[in-house]
């Protein structure tokens, strides 16, 4: 199909990478966005390379942005002890394409640049959508300005509405367990001092792991800053749902320095530079059924049908993904219904599959010093499929990393590689079947403070 009018509701790295991949075959179409400016987070945002191939592919140009190409993810344990490094050298050369760390502002900045090149796509912000008529298609924003088109997107993300009236029934964003603090600190201290200076002069993505957490840094800007994300248990209410007001929460650094004060030296100081940052609970849901309307002129795309824990990295590269595969089976199909489809029956099983895996990484990163982990330690350093750690296997690093989005696929070629097993069940902490031990009381006396503290 050619020159379809198409409105992408959201803004976001999901609605702005399909504006490109649309916009790019020659289809007219105006993003609508909320917000009345991009308020993106403060915060690293990784671009792997089955996602940046598909950017530079409809345009967007990374030699403008100050960035950092990852090493590759290195896992160590609490005390400091390297365990395992899975090395991204030659991820160019295998996959096509960088594998990049950048600011989210600047990943923001440079779509942004794209989208304004582009004189068939239109960005307008201050644009809420409140209403849909799905048969039209057409939108009706908060002003009351009606909007008509042949396609419908909707890319708004973990709190989408369509996705309850496409499945049917409401699909509340559920509580995983986890905290993430998302912290962004000078790196100049961290280069002053010679403990920590190879975190900004080695770009590697460090996961530091210990019992019921995990931090995560990396060096953005050209080593100018350095990214955190610590991803906590709190466990108490796995399963509910996430109520408005609760989604994030500001908060100082007391409680992350003495939360991690027995952690390796490299995470004490990371955890000193802190000053306030936000604090995000870590939300999805179970598999959706359906991504598309039966009208067959509106479907989901991005957080909105696939939320994912960030354990992967891989949230917005998927939402990048659905984009490039929607371009594909617009351009093969005759008509919509059959393109749409073709998308979900490409896309769903996919994205599930790379969230069901955040999920087993959530109980592999953060075990308990003891049998289990010393299993997990070694499972780490055979590249099979046992491996815990997703990208040490080799098949299932390739089936990520060099997969073509562009491409649609018969049946037979979206085949999954298989997932890695989980913990034994008596050391898995979020099913509530873990021993009792001191340290793991005194982990859940430290949330009840918080938690009292907090009110
Ligand atoms: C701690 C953390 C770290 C992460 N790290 C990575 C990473 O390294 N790599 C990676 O690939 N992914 C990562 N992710 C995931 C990634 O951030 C998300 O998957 C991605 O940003 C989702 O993009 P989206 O466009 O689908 O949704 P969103 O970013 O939520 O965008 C939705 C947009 O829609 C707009 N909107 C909502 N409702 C309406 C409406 N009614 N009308 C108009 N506009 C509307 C919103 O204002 C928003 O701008 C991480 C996530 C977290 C929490």
């Amino acid at each position: 199909m050619k020159n379809l009018r198409v409105i992408v509701v959201g803004g976001g790295i999901g609605g702005l990478q399909t504006a490109l991949a649309l916009g790019a075959d020659g289809h007219q179409v105006i993003v609508l966005e909320a917000a009345e400016k991009f308020l993106e987070v403060g915060a690293g945002i990784r671009v792997p390379p089955n996602s940046s191939r598909l950017s530079i592919s409809w345009g967007v140009d990374f030699s403008k942005a100050k960035k950092e190409i990852s090493l590759g993810n290195r896992f160590v344990d609490w005390k400091g002890k390297i365990l395992h490094d899975c090395d991204f050298n030659g991820v160019e050369r295998d996959y096509g394409s960088p594998y990049y760390f950048l600011h989210r502002a600047d990943f923001i900045e440079i779509l942004v640049d794209a989208v304004s090149k582009h004189q068939n796509i239109t960005l307008k912000m201050n644009s809420r959508v409140d209403e849909y008529d799905f048969d039209a298609p057409a939108v009706v924003l908060a002003s009351g300005e009606r909007m008509e088109a042949d396609l419908v997107i909707c890319a708004d993300g973990i709190k989408s509405s369509v996705r309850n009236i496409i499945n049917g029934s409401p699909i509340e964003p559920q509580d995983t367990g986890d905290v993430a603090y998302r912290v962004l600190v000078p790196a100049k201290p961290l280069l002053d001092d010679p403990a920590t200076r190879h975190l900004v002069e080695e770009p590697w993505a460090v996961h530091w792991m210990g019992p019921e957490a995990h931090v995560v840094g990396y060096p953005l800007r050209g080593g100018e800053l350095y990214n955190i994300i610590i991803d906590i248990t709190h466990e108490t209410d796995v399963g509910r749902p996430v109520a408005e007001g609760e989604w994030r929460s500001q908060a100082d650094n007391t409680e992350l320095v003495k939360r991690f004060a027995k952690w390796c030296e490299p995470v004490r100081k990371i955890c000193n530079l802190t000053g306030n940052y936000l604090k995000w609970k870590l939300a999805d849901f179970d598999q959706l059924q359906r991504w598309v309307h039966p009208s067959g002129k509106v479907a989901i795309l991005g957080d909105a049908c696939h939320p994912m824990m960030p354990y992967m990295a891989q949230g917005a590269a998927q939402a990048t993904e659905d984009a490039a595969t929607l371009r594909a089976a617009i351009k093969a199909y005759d008509n919509l219904h059959d393109a749409l489809m073709a998308y979900e029956r490409q896309r769903l099983p996919r994205a599930a599959y790379v969230a069901k895996n955040t999920r087993i990484l959530q109980e592999w990163l953060h075990l308990y010093d003891g049998p289990e982990r010393d299993r997990r330690d070694e499972l780490m350093r055979h590249d099979n499929k046992e491996n815990p750690i997703y990208w040490a296997y080799a098949e299932r690093k390739d089936w990520l990393f060099g997969y073509d989005a562009q491409k649609l696929n018969r049946d037979e070629e979206n085949q999954l590689p298989k997932l890695a097993g989980l913990p034994a069940e008596e050391a898995r902490i979020y099913t509530g079947k873990l021993r009792d031990t001191e340290l793991r009381r005194q982990l859940r006396s430290q949330r009840t403070q918080r938690a009292v503290s907090d009110i």
